[in-house]
């Protein structure tokens, strides 16, 4: 255990940000360089060592994290990050980007705000690295079996790593310019800079992975023929058709799919493009959808200097507490205040857009809205409540709804889809077709990085055991599981 005291005398303290008037004028992270390294063996002391450690549910990796809390409690940086590599092959994105489910099933979260758990893991994880405990781990023989993956977001890296380290020779094919997915092209420098991506490619390429960017299977190569050439496939290519929204006016300029303008923003921050073409510069900015993404936008839009950037949700506003049918050790919905709402910019809940009225020219110029409240379970208009506010340009971040790869991976491998338009999988992670498995959001839908890096481990196994009977891989999740979490 680590501090038999420590959850009696120490207070939860969290990383610190930069002030939001300073970040929003760069694009780096917005945390307080080295803030957290003062504080965090303390705060990795208030873990109870529970008997029963419930932050092991909710965390889908099933991290162990009272055994590196101790770790990192005595500043024994390399046996932390040991203990945290044996289940997280990318600490250094969940302890960023993760929402934290095991701090919602923390035991100590029953009456106490709960460990800073996410906090101590890129703690340990940004020490690993500084203190070059993060190595390449390549296999000591080579089966000779041969693996594709498609897709490089978290769980084709994860998969990927996890099958070049049991010694099978796996090639990563993405289609766009980068490694990374959404980790890329999608979520916001200052979120997560990409030095990180960068460093876990090195590592994995000095381990045996070999990358092919800028090659799309089914379009490049015919999905078929790849299945012939390898010996097993792991498709890993996300989810990434975007939810719509047809209402009159959509067709006019300026309202775009956050995933059209998000990527736009990052190939800035790599160099490739001076401005974007799409930039929030000077106009009154209208964010459609409450989640994570419509966030990334809200900050980016900042960013950019936005004269004004109004966030609306069709749903009412949560509340800040659990309510009685989203009990601990539960992952609750609450109100959030992510870092780019506290840069600025208003929410507006339970509001739906009717329309969008443009000028001459065909440019969005005004987003018209109607509150909305559940009044027998559906959702309805409330008479006299329709407003107009300015929009001049408009993202739309509603979730998404499946697969892309209708016309490509799926039709010419022939797989089958499930009821929600995601590719199908038994209990191994494979899909109808011999040889060919699934991990990720191609499999789940539109999830999050911490189960796509769970899947992919999970799907290593089922691809290690199809080519050789057996594996002493690790399997933390089912196709099925939900566990206690998102
Ligand atoms: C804007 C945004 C912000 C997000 N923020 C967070 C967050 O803060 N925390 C969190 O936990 N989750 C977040 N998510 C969700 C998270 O990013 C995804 O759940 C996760 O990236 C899924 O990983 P994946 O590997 O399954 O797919 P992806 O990351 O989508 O990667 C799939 C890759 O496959 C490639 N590909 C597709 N088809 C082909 C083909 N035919 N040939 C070759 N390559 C192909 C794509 O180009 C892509 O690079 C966010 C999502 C978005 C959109
Ligand atoms: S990956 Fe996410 S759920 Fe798991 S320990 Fe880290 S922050 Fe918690």
């Amino acid at each position: 255990m680590a501090d038999p005291k420590g959850f009696l005398t120490t207070g939860r303290e969290v990383a610190k940000t930069r002030p939001a008037g300073e970040r929003v004028k760069d694009w780096n992270e917005v945390y307080v360089p080295g803030s957290l390294l003062p504080i965090i063996s303390k705060q990795a002391g208030r873990c109870m060592d529970c008997g029963i450690p419930f932050c092991h549910n909710g965390c889908p990796l099933g991290n162990l994290i009272p055994e590196w809390n101790d770790y990192a409690y005595r500043e024994d940086w390399a046996a932390a990050s040991e203990r945290l590599h044996a289940t997280n092959n990318f600490p250094e994105f969940t302890g960023r980007l993760c929402p934290a489910p095991c701090e919602s099933a923390c035991v100590l979260g029953i009456n106490q705000p709960a460990v800073t758990i996410k906090n101590v893991e890129v703690s340990i994880i940004d020490k690993a690295w500084g203190n070059g405990d993060v190595t390449p781990q390549p296999p000591e023989r080579l089966s000779g079996k041969t693996v594709a993956v498609i897709g490089s977001g978290p769980a084709g890296l994860a998969a990927a790593q996890q099958l070049t380290r049991a010694g099978h020779t796996v090639a990563v094919y993405e289609r766009a310019d980068r490694i990374g997915g959404l980790l890329r092209y999608g979520i916001p420098e200052f979120k997560m800079e990409k030095v990180h991506i960068n460093r876990r490619i090195e590592q994995m390429r000095a381990e045996g992975t070999k990358f092919r960017t800028e090659v799309e299977i089914g379009r490049d190569i015919d999905a078929a023929k790849l299945r012939r050439r390898y010996d097993a496939v792991v498709i890993a290519a996300g989810a990434t058709v975007s939810r719509d929204l047809p209402v009159p006016g959509r067709e006019l300029n300026g309202i775009h799919f956050a995933m059209e303008y998000l990527p736009l923003a990052n190939k800035v921050q790599e160099g490739d493009l001076t401005v974007s073409p799409i930039t929030a510069e000077g106009k009154h900015v209208v964010v459609i959808g409450g989640g994570d993404t419509g966030a990334d936008c809200v900050g980016t839009a900042h960013r950019q200097g936005a004269a004004s950037v109004t966030q609306l949700e069709i749903m009412p506003k949560p509340g800040e507490d659990r309510n009685a049918n989203q009990p601990w050790p539960t992952f609750p919905m609450l109100y959030k205040v992510t870092s780019a709402h506290e840069e600025g910019g208003e929410r507006v809940y339970s509001v739906s857009t009717t329309h969008f009225e443009g000028d001459e020219d065909g440019n969005v110029q005004f987003l018209h809205l109607v509150e909305v409240e559940f009044k027998d379970g559906k959702l309805e208009q409330k008479p006299g409540t329709e407003r107009k506010i300015p929009a001049q340009l408009v993202t739309l971040a509603m979730g998404f709804t499946g697969t892309d790869q209708q016309n490509g991976l799926v039709q010419q491998f022939g797989l089958e889809l499930d009821a929600r338009g995601n590719i199908a999988r038994d209990g191994q992670y494979a899909t109808n077709v011999d040889g060919v498995f699934v991990a990720g959001d191609a499999g789940r839908g539109q999830s999050l990085i911490v189960w796509a890096i769970a899947e992919g481990r999970s799907a290593a196994r089922g691809v290690d055991r199809f080519l050789t009977g057996t594996s002493e891989l690790p399997a933390p999740v089912k196709p099925t599981d939900r566990a206690l979490t998102v």
